[in-house]
């Protein structure tokens, strides 16, 4: 999608620190990140948010994603935290789905 910015990073028009791609997948680094470890896992298809997710499929290529990404850096041992923000009041600043996976040092939120 024009303007999108995680859209470009899919299409390599901007740079980013990509740690993992598949056919439907893309993961890279937060450019501001909020844990040690703090990795964006986005789907390629242009999707605003988690409730307009249409199939099992897409959530399944995530999770799988989020599976390989974490056992290349010990986290599947450790454990690590999936958020994902909706809207305004969720603090969603970027329209395109993605996923936050914190690791390493995360300050307990709650
Ligand atoms: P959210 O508030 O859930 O929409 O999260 C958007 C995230 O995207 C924030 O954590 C930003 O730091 C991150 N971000 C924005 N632009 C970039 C970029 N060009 N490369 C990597 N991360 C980005
Ligand atoms: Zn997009």
């Amino acid at each position: 999608m024009e303007d999108c910015i995680f859209c470009k990073i899919i299409n390599k028009e901007i740079p980013s620190s990509i740690i993992y791609e598949d056919e439907n997948v893309i993961a890279f680094n937060d450019i501001n990140p909020i844990a040690k470890i703090h990795i964006l896992v986005v789907p390629k298809k242009h999707i605003l948010d988690l409730t307009c997710v249409d199939s099992d499929e897409t959530l399944n290529q995530i999770n799988y994603a989020i599976k390989e990404i974490t056992k290349t850096n010990g986290m599947d041992k450790d454990g690590f935290r999936v958020i994902t923000n909706i809207g305004k009041n969720g603090g969603q600043a970027v329209p395109h789905l993605h996923f936050h996976v914190l690791g390493g040092e995360i300050l307990p939120t709650r």
